[in-house]
């Protein structure tokens, strides 16, 4: 019989009927719960939590998380107790709602609160990862209906704390699908007319060059094909409007520039074959130079996996390739949510504290052997607060290293370092080690002598000399950008 949770239940990886039954009767709980209580649309409440449970099927989270994000606001806004929760679904559901239901407590009090919120954000995610994900749902739905929001001023609130906070959060977490979807939505609210030009040009772009994407992928297939690669599968989209209008701004306007404005993905069976596709492909296309990465041999900090190269087709089209195997697709899209096993939907996460209990699930990798590499800036994160964990330094730390936008350079072993993207060589040196940092007398950056004010930038080799019993100087708590450099230089001036 039909259930207004059948597509629910499709869009899950494989539910067993025990699922099925178990989201069934969530449902039927959460309707109950909500009643006649509507949405600021005039709909009926539960069109939210369902919007929720199928974002988080999608996804690929199993049972309890869909449960959970089924009857995140019965707690909240009804006569339904937490007690009674736990009775009906269990203590394990109980706890994720308890988490969500905390979480909306916080309330916008001006910017200077904000950092808090961030601070118990991140608390919240640590409790357990599932909730932070919960929480990304619907903030997703919420924004989707943002128009129904009164007054404007409020709607551009929320929008701005998606932009600056849940955009991050996901983002970090590695969860593409939801990062743009809540970009492209804040940026509407947030600065309406470069919206409405970035997508007009997203679209026009569009129809002018689908009819000759689609002849020239087809082209590529075969050649794919004759070379040897059969099994595959492509898909194209193009670029999300935000970021868009983000890549037109730091090319000053010049769309020409904009080379990755189509991107195909090819999907192969496993990592030999995305090198073999890449050289097919440049035998085919004629590729660009300078616009090879190879994020397989050095995958980006939130644990992005791809190959790309940008290519000229014969028709003349500039576009982006990613090549990539299932599980790297997968887990572009998803991020950390990929690495939940949707059987037992759970985390096994180590209860040390909040960083370190986040950590593994951040760096749980199935079917990968060797050392995992912890991100860069969850490393940072770790290390101060092992040191010192007054409020204020940790505020700072978040504000202008968590937030800033981040990039990579590299040390003459090929080492990855992440450093936000105004980053000097300083903070490159203290983000080797503290005493790199301290005792460090000159900089080279791809083989040249720099000086010290240099702005590093993306792919660049940075080369750090040091002198024995060398020490900091106080001018360079002003070339250092991060805050963890500045903590480091601060304490070595003090011990002098
Ligand atoms: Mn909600």
């Amino acid at each position: 019989m039909a259930h207004p949770t059948d597509d629910i239940l499709s869009a899950m990886r494989s539910p067993s009927m025990e699922d099925r039954a178990a989201i069934q009767r969530a449902y039927d709980f959460a309707q109950r719960a909500h009643g006649d209580e509507k949405r600021k649309s005039g709909e009926p409440y539960i069109v939210h939590p369902h919007a929720i449970a199928l974002s988080l099927a999608t996804l690929g989270m199993g049972r309890t998380t869909i449960i959970a994000g089924i009857l995140h606001d019965t707690t909240e806004d009804t006569e339904t107790t937490l007690e009674e929760v736990d009775k009906e679904f269990g203590s394990e559901i109980a706890f994720l709602v308890d988490g969500l239901t905390k979480y909306s407590k916080l309330k916008y009090r001006g910017l200077e609160r904000h950092v808090e919120s961030l601070r118990r954000l991140f608390v919240a995610t640590a409790s357990d990862i599932r909730i932070i994900i919960i929480k990304l749902a619907d903030r997703l739905h919420n924004m989707e209906t943002l128009q129904y929001v009164e007054p404007i001023e409020k709607r551009e609130r929320i929008a701005r704390d998606t932009m600056e906070v849940y955009v991050h959060i996901a983002e970090r977490l590695g969860i593409g699908n939801i990062k743009t979807q809540l970009e492209d939505l804040a940026f509407k609210i947030l600065n309406p007319k470069e919206f409405t030009e970035a997508s007009r040009f997203v679209e026009q772009k569009q129809s002018e060059l689908e009819t000759q994407l689609d002849e020239d992928i087809k082209d590529l297939k075969k050649f794919l094909a004759e070379s040897g690669l059969k099994k595959f599968r492509t898909e194209y989209r193009f670029k999300s409007i935000y970021s868009f209008h983000k890549k037109l701004e730091r090319k000053q306007g010049e769309i020409d520039q904009v080379y990755d404005l189509v991107a195909l993905r090819l999907i192969v069976p496993n990592v030999d074959a995305c090198y073999r596709a890449l050289g097919v492909i440049h035998s085919f296309w004629r590729p660009i130079p300078g616009r090879v990465k190879d994020y397989i041999a050095f995958q980006k900090p939130n644990g992005y996996r791809s190959l790309h190269t940008t290519v000229i087709t014969r028709r003349g089209v500039t576009m982006e390739v990613q090549i990539r195997t299932e599980e790297m697709h997968q887990e572009a899209q998803f991020g950390v949510a990929s690495h939940f096993n949707y059987k037992t939907d759970n985390t096994n996460a180590a209860p040390v504290d909040w960083f370190l209990k986040l950590l593994p699930t951040l760096l749980k990798r199935p079917d990968t052997s060797g050392n995992p590499e912890s991100p860069r800036w969850l490393k940072d994160l770790t290390d101060v607060q092992k040191d010192h964990v007054d409020f204020e330094t940790f505020e700072e730390i978040l504000k202008q290293d968590f937030f800033a936008e981040r990039m990579f350079v590299f040390t003459p072993k090929g080492d990855v370092i992440d450093l936000p993207v105004d980053a000097t060589p300083v903070d490159f040196a203290y983000a080797i080690h503290s005493d790199i940092g301290n005792t460090m007398n000159g900089a080279k950056i791809n083989g040249k002598l720099v000086s010290l004010d240099t702005p590093l930038s993306n792919g660049s080799v940075v080369e750090i000399m040091t002198k024995k019993n060398g020490a900091p100087n106080k001018k360079w708590l002003e070339l250092a950008k991060t805050a963890s450099a500045k903590a480091h230089i601060r304490s070595a001036l003090k011990k002098d």
